[in-house]
């Protein structure tokens, strides 16, 4: 097979195109696929409502993946140490035999909930559910503890069950039960650490902020750096990275002082409003200053009061609003949680909840995700998780981060029936995850890889399925060559405000030598001594079986095809009017969980302090965003494309360290670990803050001063209620390099 070029294109030798989703990253935009005598284009599906026929440049080491000399094209088995990245080639029948032999092992000698299984990406393989569990552990899990599982559990804890991410009501054009909409109705957005100019996330997003700013929306970006998507903004508040809380709390009691609130929304929808007024109206000093004033949010947020007065009045007029808060920039801090809820809170008062510009609530999932399965779990073994009976009892999805200390030290089970059961990680499977490079700390992975237990590894089993090889695969004791994404099928229901159901169709021929998703679990399940516990997974009878069962009906994934992959459903708005909110109330919860205050002390940190230490001893607050090539494992294979990544500072903390922009650059975290980057000196970045990115620093990677910025982060920084990984909470020293 060889790279297609525009010279000769397939396209025009009358090959078939094969409608099917991206999954660079979780947009999954819709694409056109042809592959003709080995050669495949693609390209952006005209038809598709998520990118409406463009796609972003990442899309192009799609390609680079598929034919990339890394790729895995056989299973391997590991020869050398751990990390050195010695394998031989094996069969599917031995790496099978091999791997049921050891988990046996695993189960009879330990527990089988010794057995963790990662993904770090998870469409297509939700097969390995029903594996897990047949097998008789609790503990699989996803990336999402290093994503937004903060901001998930915010909007979950507002607007109830099924509502872990209210999309913004900016795609247009959308049929909806109000009829066709063209026009963009939203007033105001304001974006909280998130830039979808740069960091591309949901096409559909971008280009409907354009189109509704064009129309008259007010764009308002609250940022430490000037990024793109602030550079066309109408006011960019520069703030301290971590306040957002603050700003919230002011926005919030503003708009409840001033009765800019929907009232007949509030009487009807709302729970616990008169206690909310009652604690906004209590004066409680803080710092000196009365908490939620104007002089308080300035003091707390590092913004100029006239720029705060001027984004309270827009909040309380303008109608409907959208307070859209970042991912990664708001979910990686510790008071993440409280901010995603304030947003929710102000956006639900405002009347802007599931209207026509508004925030959309999202529609009964269409299917149950094969990940729903945990009833096919032995009786109590699901009390056995390591995290939902463990130390997060509302983590979601399990925390990643811990890890390499429940391989190291073991878990402890905190609360339920199985309350003070111990037991450790003996096994893992990492299913295209990278952790040791998209994970806190990855010095403790790296121990927890390799730390020594008799003549063997205290992880008596480390499996990677994945297409390439990558930092985690260098541990592995078997590697196994997963398919690409065009070379699978896998159904989805998309991160769409149109709600879409979408097939990723086949649309590559996968080398020979790979096998599905499915195959793969299957021959693990057929290698175990007695396979009888696998009845359920061993009955599936190819992938249209999985695809139908996860949507409901026989037949399903055929029709989906025959409609060119994507089914779409009108928006309903109001839904809440006849389905109510899934939450103990049934109402808005404004104190969920038992919180007594707004801003919740255990959730809630004030950073005031923080600043005022860090400024004392010269600290910067590191705060990371994603790069464009960045797709979890497969950074590596991007380097080729990108630059050198820097170190932002900005210019007048530069000159005072006598910094120029391509000095090299040491990042200290006191008593942790260091690293070399080199410098960019920047004029939009506020003071005292240090800007890096996310994603590089592959052992692989020959891009020179390619700094891994997690090897600083640390794994014992996690949200306390939803084990998030609180990535933005790093303070460094940074000096030129003598
Ligand atoms: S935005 Fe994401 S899903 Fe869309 S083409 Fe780019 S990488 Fe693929």
């Amino acid at each position: 097979m060889s790279l297609a070029t525009r010279e000769d294109d397939p396209l025009g030798e009358g090959a078939a195109l094969v409608a099917t989703l991206c999954y660079m990253c979780s947009s999954e935009c819709g694409l056109l696929v042809s592959e003709k005598a080995g050669k495949v284009r693609i390209k952006g599906n005209p038809a598709h409502p998520v990118n409406r026929g463009k796609i972003c440049p990442k899309i192009k080491s799609a390609l680079s993946l598929l034919y990339s000399p890394s790729r895995i094209l056989s299973p391997k088995k590991r020869v050398g140490a751990r990390g050195e990245g010695k394998f031989i080639d094996i069969s599917w029948q031995q790496a099978f035999r091999d791997i049921a032999t050891k988990l046996e092992a695993v189960r009879e000698q330990y527990c089988s909930e010794a057995l963790t299984m990662l993904f770090g990406e998870k469409p297509d393989h939700d097969v390995a559910y029903w594996f897990a569990f047949l097998y008789g552990t609790p503990n699989i899990l996803d990336h999402n503890s290093l994503c937004d599982t903060s901001k998930r559990l915010a909007y979950k804890s507002v607007f109830g069950e099924g509502q872990e991410r209210p999309l913004p009501d900016l795609q247009r054009p959308a049929w909806t039960n109000l009829g066709y909409r063209e026009k963009h109705d939203c007033r105001l957005l304001i974006l909280v650490g998130e830039n979808p100019a740069e960091a591309i996330r949901y096409f559909w997003f971008w280009q409907g902020i354009c189109e509704a700013k064009r129309q008259g929306m007010t764009l308002v970006v609250v940022d430490p750096y000037q990024t793109k998507t602030a550079k066309l903004a109408d006011l960019w508040l520069p703030i301290r990275p971590g306040t957002d809380v603050c700003l919230l709390l002011y926005l919030l009691k503003n708009v409840v002082d001033s009765g800019a609130y929907d009232r007949e929304f509030v009487d009807v929808h709302v729970s616990d409003f008169t206690n909310m007024q009652h604690e906004l109206s209590v004066p409680v000093l803080d710092a000196g200053l009365t908490r939620y004033s104007l002089e308080w949010v300035a003091h707390m947020t590092g913004l100029e009061q006239q720029y705060l007065q001027r984004l309270s009045a827009l909040v309380c007029t303008e109608n409907p609003l959208l307070i859209s808060v970042g991912k990664n920039g708001v979910a990686h801090q510790y008071s993440g949680f409280c901010t995603t809820r304030l947003a929710a809170i102000i956006t639900a008062l405002s009347g802007s909840l599931d209207v026509p510009g508004g925030l959309l609530l999202r529609d009964p999932p269409r299917y149950k995700s094969l990940s729903n399965s945990s009833d096919l779990l032995r009786a109590g073994q699901a009390d056995k998780h390591k995290d939902y009976s463990g130390r997060f009892p509302l983590a979601s999805h399990g925390v990643v981060s811990t890890i390499p200390s429940e391989i190291l030290d073991g878990v402890t089970i905190m609360e339920g029936p199985c309350k003070g059961h111990q037991y450790q990680t003996k096994a893992l499977i990492v299913t295209h995850g990278n952790p040791l490079l998209t994970a806190p700390d990855s010095a403790q992975w790296r121990k927890a890889m390799t730390a020594r237990s008799g003549d063997g590894y205290q992880l008596s089993l480390l499996v990677v399925n994945d297409s390439v090889l990558h930092d985690t695969a260098l541990y592995a004791d078997y590697l196994l060559p997963m398919r690409h994404f065009l070379e699978r099928q896998g159904v989805t229901e998309q991160e769409s405000a149109i709600p879409l159901t979408g097939l990723r169709q086949m649309a590559v021929t996968p080398p020979a030598t790979t096998r599905s998703p499915l195959e793969i679990y299957q021959g693990l399940a057929q290698a175990f001594d007695s396979s009888d516990g696998f009845a359920p997974l061993l009955a599936l009878t190819g992938d249209d079986d999985w695809c139908d069962r996860t949507l409901g009906k026989a037949g399903e994934t055929a029709e989906l095809r025959m409609q060119g992959g994507v089914q779409a459903r009108p928006i309903r708005y109001r839904k809440f009017t006849t389905q109510g909110f899934a939450t103990p109330t049934t109402k808005v919860e404004l104190y969920p969980h038992g919180a007594k205050t707004l801003a919740e002390q255990a959730y809630y940190r004030n950073e005031a302090s923080c600043y005022a230490q860090a400024s004392s001893k010269a600290r910067f607050r590191l705060i990371t965003g994603r790069v464009l090539g960045h797709v979890h494992s497969l950074t590596p294979l991007l380097d080729g494309a990108s630059a050198s990544p820097y170190v932002w500072l900005n210019n007048v903390d530069a000159q005072a360290k006598g910094i120029k922009t391509g000095d090299l650059v040491k990042l200290d975290v006191e008593g942790k670990a260091s690293l070399i980057a080199r410098a960019k000196v920047s004029l939009v970045l506020r003071q005292g803050v240090v800007r890096a990115l996310y994603g590089w620093g592959s052992a692989l990677s020959s891009t020179p001063h390619n700094y891994n910025i997690n090897e600083l982060i640390d794994s014992r920084h996690l949200h306390p209620i939803s084990g998030n990984a609180v990535f933005g909470a790093v303070w460094v020293t940074i000096n030129k390099l003598i």
